[in-house]
């Protein structure tokens, strides 16, 4: 049995509705602890493994997912200091970005922003009922507990709303979003991603693969057969002309089982990938089929609490 880990982001932001960010100094407790309890090992042994013998007594694999500028500047020094393997998944249209993904400036808009939310619902035509209360803006909140106040009911509203529209509509939607809150906020740090150069350096690390993530992060069993081998097979070549190296591994975006289907797991064999990552937690046996590698998510937990969840991973 073996486990696979995924991260987002190394930083540490005021707001992080999806438990997406541990800080610098939990990730290198992390990072120490997998040195001391586990055996640390490329995602490719893993994945490609054909029988436990093959594997060292408790193999892990850390993935980190999206291309966050940070996994060059706060990762991969201290997997470096810690020798420990890691595959980046990047998605391809954020290469070079300026400003914010959406999902993330969407975050720091309504969840930080000193305006009225209830001047938002009215620009965007969204009612509720539910008599959430509007109080100061709070962080520790995570979007998969019940909303208790008003901007946390509106900030998942309009994820939703915007994970289902084209992209011109979002930018239009997000366009409305930045209006209302005004200036940019001073206690905002951006989140921004890798650039082609820092992507290209990254991949020059020794213990680090770059794998492919699509180019513009949709939820693939959205999109028919056809556009699905675009965005898988683009990402591929767009990485592989950048770094002038093969790339083996993706990874879904959102990666739940409703977030792709048999045509994405076709679009991946046809492009050529070894393997590709999932994002619910559960062990992986060399029995687990490779197109669907089962991760658990890694939140900001201090290296005591994450050992303990290790431990108890290898148990289920
Ligand atoms: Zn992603």
């Amino acid at each position: 049995v073996a486990l696979i880990l995924v991260y987002h982001r190394i930083a540490e932001p005021i707001v992080d509705p999806w438990g997406l960010c541990v800080s610098p100094a939990l990730f290198a407790e992390q990072s120490a602890c997998l040195r001391i309890i586990a055996d640390p090992v490329p995602l490719d042994t893993i994945a490609l493994a054909r029988s436990d013998k093959e594997l060292p007594d408790r193999p892990v694999a850390v993935t980190f997912d999206d291309g966050y500028a940070e996994t060059l500047t706060n990762a991969a020094p201290i997997l470096e200091s810690f020798a420990l393997p890691a595959t980046v998944f990047v998605t391809t249209g954020y290469l070079d970005l300026k400003g914010d993904v959406w999902s993330d400036e969407l975050a720091s808009l309504v969840l930080l922003a000193r305006a009225d939310p209830e001047t938002l619902m009215r620009r965007c035509g969204i009612e509720s009922n539910a008599g959430f209360p509007v109080r100061g803006t709070r962080s520790g909140w995570y979007a998969w507990e019940p909303a208790t106040e008003l901007r946390q009911w509106l900030y998942c509203t309009l994820y939703d709303r915007l994970l289902g529209i084209t992209s011109p509509q979002r930018s239009e939607l997000l366009g409305e979003v930045r209006a209302w809150a005004g200036a940019p906020l001073p206690e905002c740090d951006s989140a921004r991603m890798l650039s082609s150069a820092e992507c290209a350096q990254l991949a020059s690390v020794p213990q680090i693969e770059i794998g492919a993530h699509t180019v513009s992060h949709p939820v693939l069993s959205r999109l028919d057969a056809e556009h699905q081998k675009l965005e898988v097979a683009n990402s591929k070549r767009a990485l592989e002309s950048l770094l002038r190296k093969p790339v083996r591994a993706f990874a879904y975006p959102y990666g739940k089982r409703d977030h792709f289907n048999s045509e994405s797991v076709a679009a991946v064999q046809a492009a050529g990938f070894e393997c590709a990552c999932a994002n619910y937690g559960r062990p992986t046996e060399t029995s687990t089929s490779r197109w669907a590698l089962p991760r658990y998510q890694i939140l900001n937990w201090p290296g005591n609490r994450f050992a303990d969840e290790i431990t108890q991973w290898f148990r289920e």
